[in-house]
């Protein structure tokens, strides 16, 4: 298929290896978690790629023309394929599958850095990178787009994913414009309506099952990894190919640096997907001695769904080469078990007790020299309504990020001048009720009259002012806002 590229075992005890027209995401020895791996020699030889970052930089010249645009110019609209030679799996460049996934941006954020504690001056401070601005309102269509190109590659006409939401919009919406079938299984519990909202609106064909999310990856897990026969492709984060569109992320940070790297990546772990796409963007960038240094990475995790800090902070699970004490994990899963312990956290996309990436995220935290925090609910949203205020936006999940990167200035881990990058992941309008409830106490599941029910919940709470229909009312009520 591509003579270049094949998957990996992660296992360095299994190391089994096969085509990348394997039509099931896992290893065929172990059903452990597989690499998409290069022979980049060859790959770069056959690209004509030197290793110099500017060509990305070039084929960066916005939308103009992108309409028409045939062959490579099409994927230069793309800010994952416009680095396409850091993910050369796709063969042909009539595989990609592409709505012009990842234009988006890395913000200073000056102002926020200095209420972290950051000195915002000679490049440090706070940088967010605004994942929410992707064509379905999260970074999932980054590594979306990969995976549907993998699947238009092997043929797969129909796809499913678990999802706690933002899986399921970008899955409906690359499916609905390249004509696979979607299917979606969303728990019981917490999904943001904007997310729903997508899913229903893009044709996905939405099961609503009585068990949570980790019940409902367990159940597509089987679909796609066991029950070959029914030919339906796994979207979840377990697809080596979304982590490959999603090491974008980082090649879109660098860019925006001048391909300086930063001192820290700091993320909300949900599934674990997104760190991990990250550390294998950096191994492979420092291998292709595109850079020369790893940054630091950060994992904040809620304190409702807290596995990877309790393994990695509390119970000393490491990476240790890839021979991780799979005892602990087993464990900590097993005590969840008899507790009758489920995920919960306001942070819907982060409700995750058994995150699928658990060792390619103790992997990245050995490569990028990781830590991992978590954060609690009340805290969560403060910082999701301070990122607000500043003008970019974003939801829960994302506000994580952003309050651990205090936390880990204020523990003084992360030293003031240091430059660091906060992953925005999802966009504020995927999630409107937890806004709405902040802001003014109301009610959104009761109703949908603006008068306030409760009171507010947060302590940046910009309330709505009642007034009367009468001009004079609605000046006084000018001034005095
Ligand atoms: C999926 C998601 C996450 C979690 O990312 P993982 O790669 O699963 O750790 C965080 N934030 C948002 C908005 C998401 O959609
Ligand atoms: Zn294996």
């Amino acid at each position: 298929m591509v003579e270049h590229a094949k998957l990996r075992c992660i296992d360095p005890d299994c190391g089994a290896e096969c085509g990348i027209e394997r039509t099931t995401p896992t290893c065929p020895t172990c059903a452990g978690l597989m690499d998409v791996v290069y022979d980049w020699a060859r790959a770069h030889a056959s690209m004509g790629f030197s290793g110099d970052p500017m060509i990305f930089q070039d084929r960066n010249r916005g939308f103009f023309g992108a309409a028409d645009a045939t062959g490579a110019e099409r994927l230069d609209a793309s800010g994952v394929w416009r680095f396409r030679e850091l993910l050369p799996f796709y063969g042909s460049i009539d595989n990609v599958v592409s709505v012009g996934e990842g234009r988006t941006i890395l913000q200073p954020a000056p102002v926020i850095a200095k209420q972290l504690g950051y000195h915002a001056s000679k490049g440090g401070g706070i940088y967010l990178q605004y994942e929410g601005m992707n064509p379905s309102g999260s970074f999932k269509d980054n590594g979306m787009t990969g995976a549907f190109t993998h699947a238009k590659m092997i043929g797969a006409t129909r796809a499913v994913c678990a999802s706690t939401g933002n899986t399921s919009a970008s899955l409906a919406m690359f499916a609905a414009i390249s004509g696979v079938e979607a299917y979606v299984l969303i728990g019981e519990g917490k999904i943001a309506f904007g997310k729903l909202a997508q899913a229903l609106e893009y044709g996905a064909t939405t099961l609503q099952v009585k068990g949570d999310f980790d019940a409902c990856l367990g159940h597509v897990r089987e679909i796609g990894e066991q029950r070959p026969e029914l030919g339906i492709y796994l979207m979840n984060s377990v697809n080596p190919f979304r982590l490959e569109g999603q090491k974008a992320i980082m090649f879109r940070v660098l860019e925006a640096l001048g391909w300086e790297v930063p001192d820290w990546i700091v993320v909300p772990g949900g599934n674990l997907g997104n760190c991990s796409a990250f550390a294998k963007a950096f191994m492979e960038l420092k291998e292709l001695s595109m850079i020369d240094r790893i940054p630091r990475l950060a994992v904040i995790n809620a304190q409702g769904a807290r596995t990877l800090d309790k393994v990695y902070n509390e119970l000393g699970a490491r990476w240790n080469g890839g021979r991780y004490d799979k005892g602990i994990v087993r464990g900590e899963y097993e005590r969840m078990d008899a507790a009758g312990e489920r995920a919960s956290t306001i942070a819907s996309a982060i409700e995750i007790n058994r995150p699928v990436n658990l060792p390619k995220a103790l992997r990245a935290l050995d490569v990028m020299d990781g830590v991992v925090r978590c954060v609690d609910d009340k805290t969560i949203m403060e910082y999701k309504a301070l990122v607000g205020r500043h003008g970019f936006g974003c939801e829960p999940a994302s506000g994580a990020s952003v309050a651990g990167a205090h936390m880990l200035r204020e523990e003084g881990v992360i030293g003031a001048g240091e430059r660091v990058v906060c992953i925005l992941t999802g966009h504020v309008l995927k999630d409107p009720d937890v806004v709405v409830q902040y802001h003014s106490g109301i009610d959104t599941k009761a109703g949908q009259e603006l008068a306030p029910r409760g009171e507010p919940t947060g302590q940046k709470a910009n309330r709505p002012i009642p007034v009367a229909d009468d001009i004079d009312a609605i000046i006084a009520a000018l001034g005095a806002g």
